[in-house]
């Protein structure tokens, strides 16, 4: 489930915060529920998911049969309009995937293949591959930046 960067839809505009409802397995007892899984948050827009994800409730299923909880891995943008950032974070098997380095342009800063300046830092996500990663460098970017809101 790792989805190409070219799909982030900043071309568009802006990153609305999405989500889309997919059935998973439990990994310990197999059974099969419908879990929300959020592929972009906005800051702004959605401040109640920033809150959710602090504190460890986005893209973790927990099983309505035998209460197992498990990260759900799927790759997630988080984007604060006002601050001027966003972090992605992707899944660490991505690293191994020809498909998703074809993605970015082969040159450092890493930047979205085909996203050049006229989206700014939008081409730019400072990337990350684990979800603590994600918080801990939202948590950082919004004490070090401005908020212009
Ligand atoms: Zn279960």
């Amino acid at each position: 489930m790792v989805d190409a960067p070219n799909g982030l839809g900043a071309k568009e505009g802006g990153h609305m915060t999405l989500a889309a409802s997919e059935k998973l397995d439990c990994p310990r007892c197999g059974h099969e529920q419908e879990v929300t899984v959020w592929s972009t948050i906005n800051a702004q827009l959605n401040p109640e998911l920033r809150t959710m994800l602090f504190d460890g409730h986005v893209n973790v299923a927990q099983c309505e049969e035998c209460g197992f909880s498990a990260p759900v891995g799927a790759p997630l943008l988080y984007h604060d309009m006002q601050r001027h950032f966003c972090v992605q974070f992707y899944p660490p098997q991505a690293i191994e995937s020809d498909e998703f380095l074809g993605g970015f342009e082969r040159s450092y800063p890493v930047t979205i293949r085909g996203m050049l300046e006229e989206v700014g830092y939008l081409a730019r996500p400072h990337l990350v591959f684990a979800m603590d990663d994600l918080v801990h460098c939202v948590e950082f970017l919004e004490r070090l930046l401005p908020d212009d809101g």
